[in-house]
């Protein structure tokens, strides 16, 4: 895998650091994260690496198309090597959960928008939201227990606190 990262950088005309080397492993390891948590992967393989060095690493590397960035709205960017392929992605609205989905048709039907206003299109970034299984089964796990103690109001006030628990963890 070293050879072919290092091939990538070369083949784009970038100097290859360490820093860009564990970066990219980084992101290829870890599909989806944020920049945050890179820096933490980078800093485990390869040890001291200032923050900057890893976002500065980053922004070369999306700048190059070797690694693609993913905003999506309210919260960090993430990133991850699945590049070109114009694929869109499944969010879970509760926990973040991230998972790449293919163009629901053909290969990039979206790159042709009804009417491109002048634009040269080169991307269509599509998000599906939504709630992730591991977050629906807990979702019905605490509806389960507030239908069993609605019964009696003093029941039901003792429930409360799980509730909203559950919208702590949501946030
Ligand atoms: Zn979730
Ligand atoms: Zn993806």
């Amino acid at each position: 895998m070293d050879n072919d990262i290092r091939q990538q950088l070369q083949r784009h005309g970038l100097q290859v650091t360490a820093q860009r080397m564990a970066t990219m492993r980084a992101v290829a390891a870890r599909p989806h994260a944020t920049a945050d948590e890179l820096t933490s992967d980078v800093r485990a393989a390869i040890g001291t690496v200032s923050r900057q060095a890893v976002y500065d690493a980053l922004a070369i590397l999306v700048q190059n198309k070797l690694v693609r960035r993913i905003q999506t709205p309210g919260s960090a960017g993430r990133y991850e090597d699945r590049v070109g392929d114009n694929h869109h992605h499944l969010i879970c609205r509760h926990c973040g959960a991230t998972s790449d989905i293919d163009c629901a048709v053909g290969a990039t039907p979206c790159l042709t928008a009804k009417e491109a206003h002048g634009f040269e299109i080169d991307e269509a970034e599509v998000i599906y939201w939504g709630r992730c299984p591991a977050c629906r089964e807990a979702a019905a796990v605490s509806e389960k227990v507030d239908t069993r103690t609605a019964p009696t109001a003093k029941l039901a006030t003792a429930a409360r606190p799980r509730r909203f628990a559950r919208d702590d963890h949501r946030t």
